[in-house]
């Protein structure tokens, strides 16, 4: 065979998360909880399965949980989404993400991302024939740099991948950045794919920033949603897509003949469930306690901690504590002081290195106490 993804080997989160079990370290590295989603949750997905919700759904989706995801958004964003024409539910924010990209990439068109970036964007955009331009964030920082997104543009860019709260990196854009962005792309006719599957993770009293708040972003965009994010059952993969209406005839051309549709009983749980706001309103001040007990422990640690504004990611820079590259650190951490992490350099095109990992503090209270008695030995 030759390979469509010559340079794809397996993910660093399936790589570090089996190291963790080998070694029995706690595994900070890949993302998701290690606690129990809301009871409720899984009792509304058991009894929609007992009454007999268990052939396909509508393809994009049953009517009551778009219409949940389209009230949701009039209710934070304030613009109101057609559930019937502009909602579509996915297999979670990966498989929305690599849709719309087969959606909308010609071969040779080019997308943008920002490194560091999520690492489904790129070999994604290689399977849908584009070519990724990778423009980095400001190093240190993580935040855009539209001088030099402008510079990328070219009358080839076909889309902007962009991703607040971040992954890796933790930042939350400011409505300001957003606005930068939507001026940016004004006289052009780039989309954007906006992954928001940390919406509702975001500190300090901080607005999530939704391209939807935006109009001359929103009528651009495929806004990218994670149940699995937000209710704590990553293993689920069940997700949304809001964009407009012609966007939206375009995904669903896509997904019909990907996954066609989203398991069902999944569907009328989360339907239910989502007629009670307060789960997701809790969210920032349930995850940031979690961030400020992380940060208080290591802060008498060589570790230098850098900010976490948004998502369940900490990043920390390693020099003060080792000479190793970050994916030797991470190596060492978890076989020797039983913590894992994500280098940050897996984020990169290049490997570049900056002597940063991040960890993953969506864990419980016991969970990050475990870790970080280990990580204060460094
Ligand atoms: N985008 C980002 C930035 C993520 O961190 C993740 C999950 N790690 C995803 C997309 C994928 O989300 P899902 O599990 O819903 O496919
Ligand atoms: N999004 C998760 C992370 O960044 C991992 C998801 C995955 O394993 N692909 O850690």
């Amino acid at each position: 065979l030759v390979s469509r993804l010559p340079q794809v080997g397996t993910t660093i989160f399936t790589v570090m998360s089996a190291l963790a079990a080998e070694h029995r370290a706690v595994n900070l590295g890949q993302g998701f909880p290690d606690f129990a989603c809301d009871r409720a949750l899984p009792d509304a997905v058991t009894r929609a399965m007992q009454a007999g919700h268990n052939q396909y759904p509508p393809m994009p989706g049953i009517p009551a949980l778009r219409a949940a995801v389209a009230d949701k958004i009039e209710a934070l964003h304030g613009r109101r989404y057609s559930a019937d024409t502009e909602i579509t539910i996915t297999a979670g924010a990966t498989q929305a993400i690599l849709t719309a990209l087969l959606a909308i990439v010609h071969p040779g068109d080019e997308v943008i991302v920002l490194d560091p970036c999520y690492d489904s964007y790129v070999p994604n955009i290689d399977l849908a024939g584009g070519r990724a331009v990778r423009v980095p964030l400001a190093p240190g920082s993580f935040r855009p740099d539209f001088a030099r997104i402008g510079a990328a543009i070219t009358p080839r860019t076909r889309a902007i991948i962009t991703n607040s709260p971040h992954n890796p990196g933790a930042t939350v854009w400011s409505a300001a950045e957003m606005r930068q962005l939507e001026d940016l792309l004004a006289p052009t006719a780039v989309v954007l794919i906006s992954d928001e599957v940390y919406e509702h993770m975001v500190f300090d009293g901080a607005e999530h920033q939704s391209a939807a708040r935006f109009a001359g972003l929103a009528a651009r965009a495929f806004i990218v949603s994670s149940f699995g994010k937000t209710f704590h059952v990553t293993g689920w993969k069940v997700g949304s897509v809001a964009a407009p209406a012609q966007f939206t005839a375009e995904f669903r051309k896509v997904h019909q003949f990907n996954v066609f549709t989203v398991n069902t009983p999944m569907q009328h749980g989360l339907a239910e469930y989502l007629q009670d706001p307060a789960p997701y309103l809790q969210l920032p001040a349930f995850y940031q306690a979690k961030r400020d007990l992380f940060r208080e422990g290591l802060a008498g640690s060589r570790l230098r901690l850098l900010p976490s504004a948004g998502s369940y990611f900490q990043c920390v820079d390693i020099s003060a504590v080792s000479e190793r590259s970050e994916s030797d650190f991470c190596q060492w951490l978890t076989r020797e002081i039983g913590v894992a992490a994500i280098p940050l350099s897996a984020f990169y095109g290049d490997g570049f290195e900056q002597r940063v990992v991040r960890f993953c503090f969506a864990k419980k209270e016991a969970t990050l106490r475990a870790a970080l008695e280990r990580l204060r030995r460094l």
